[in-house]
């Protein structure tokens, strides 16, 4: 390849319809069996239903004596004792109270249990300031959870409060969509590795390095493969091992049109391409292939337009992967502090902080939005979406805002 390419091929589509085009082809991974320690952020592929009833006997809330309720007598000759974890053989009667530990089953007899701090004993009689109601502090059979119940449905994203009900099942494993597995193979003859010395001409591939965190921060697990040089030969092969070895591919740079832009001609030949122009800045040259049944993304190589592209697409396909159902970030309307400059041919994606004052966010930029300076990312907390068809916005006008992060308060 040494002529610059011609953009004719690829037709320029809407961002929307570019979604729409990945959504068509990107399906959940097959579900897995996986250990209550490898399922955190995970989405649930199965409705998780309880197998017993939880608590399976009637257990203590409180420690103190277990005692049956109708009986007056304010003074019980104690049984003996029953810590969580044992079952005693004993038959509680009027007259009578067993020492009892939080957790441990209600003797047979009893019907409630008294608190330790509504009572006194000596000499082993139990003496009552109060009386008990029936069924007081105890936990009847299935109280938290009844036998058959779906304890955590399908389509959850596996946190502390899910993982430990899977727990409390007696459930060791559950099935849930796996983590993507995602490889980032930076492009470009001028990239140097960060720790070596840089020649002329040469810049430190950050790429990689920012896309790997974000697939990590997507819930994704980040692969990153060799630095790839720009002939058909090496990229062709980087490809057909990622491939492999990934759920979805990443590559950076070479989908321009300059005559060592070789990512288009080389999944041209391997697979099929969907789109390779997308109205959007920044990342008009974002590419969509699939070889193999894998889905692969080209990137554009700027620093910015790598990152945005990531999150506007990328993420929310990775999250198709593992199966959420909620693919988008959270958006809020807010008002511009200042006037913004947008060309109407595309709908782009400025860089902003987003502040709420007095109920009402406002966005300012970050600066400079060059999709080289990766600094106008730098303390983002928004992309707002300024759509296509719209021309430049006054200041105090009102823009959607995509929260990337928390806005500030
Ligand atoms: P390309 O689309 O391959 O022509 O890349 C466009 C520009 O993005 C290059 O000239 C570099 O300045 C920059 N670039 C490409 N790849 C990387 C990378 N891995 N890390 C940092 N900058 C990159
Ligand atoms: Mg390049």
């Amino acid at each position: 390849m040494d002529e610059f390419h011609t953009e004719s091929a690829y037709p320029m589509i809407s961002f929307e319809r570019a979604w729409e085009i990945v959504a068509a082809h990107v399906r959940p991974l097959p579900p897995v069996e996986a250990g209550l320690r490898e399922m955190v952020g995970c989405v649930l592929a199965e409705d998780v239903r309880s197998q017993v009833d939880v608590p399976s006997f009637p257990a203590s809330r409180m420690d103190g004596y277990a005692v049956v309720a109708a009986d007056t007598s304010w003074e019980r000759e104690v049984l003996g004792e029953e810590d969580a974890g044992e079952a005693l053989d004993v038959v509680v009667r009027p007259g009578t109270a067993l020492r009892i530990m939080t957790g441990a089953p209600l003797p047979h007899g009893a019907d409630a249990v008294i608190p330790v701090e509504d009572t006194s004993e000596e000499g082993g009689i139990v003496r009552l300031k109060r009386m008990v109601r029936p069924g007081e502090n105890v936990r009847p059979i299935g109280s938290d959870l009844a036998k058959g119940e779906v304890a955590v449905p399908a389509g959850t994203v596996m946190g502390p409060a899910e993982i430990g009900l899977v727990a409390t099942l007696g459930l060791a494993t559950a099935r849930i969509y796996p983590k993507p597995r995602v490889m980032v193979l930076a492009t470009g003859d001028e990239l140097v590795q960060p720790g070596q010395p840089l020649g002329p001409g040469q810049i430190y591939d950050s790429n990689s390095f920012a896309l790997c965190a974000a697939v990590e921060l997507a819930g994704g697990m980040a692969l990153r493969g060799e630095r790839v040089i720009d002939t058909e030969e090496a990229l062709r092969a980087s490809l057909l091992q990622a491939i492999e070895q990934a759920d979805l591919v990443i590559t950076s740079g070479g989908v321009s049109m300059g005559t060592r832009d070789l990512v288009k001609p080389v999944l041209e030949s391997l697979g099929r391409i969907y789109f390779g122009r997308v109205a959007i800045k920044p990342g008009k040259p974002l590419t969509f292939a699939q070889v193999r049944g894998v889905p692969v993304f080209g990137l554009p190589g700027f620093p910015v337009s790598s990152l945005v592209t990531f999150e506007m697409v990328v993420r929310p396909a990775m999250r198709l992967l593992a199966g959420h159902r909620a693919l988008w970030r959270p958006e809020v309307q807010a008002r511009l502090s200042h006037p913004l400059r947008h060309d109407d041919d595309r709908t782009e994606f400025q860089r902003a902080v987003i502040i709420r004052r007095d109920g009402t966010y406002w966005a300012s930029t970050t600066g400079a939005q060059a999709s080289s300076r990766l600094k106008s990312l730098l303390g983002a907390n928004a992309l707002l979406r300024i759509p296509q068809g719209v021309g430049d916005v006054p200041e105090g006008a009102t823009v959607t805002a995509i929260l990337i992060d928390q806005p500030e308060q």
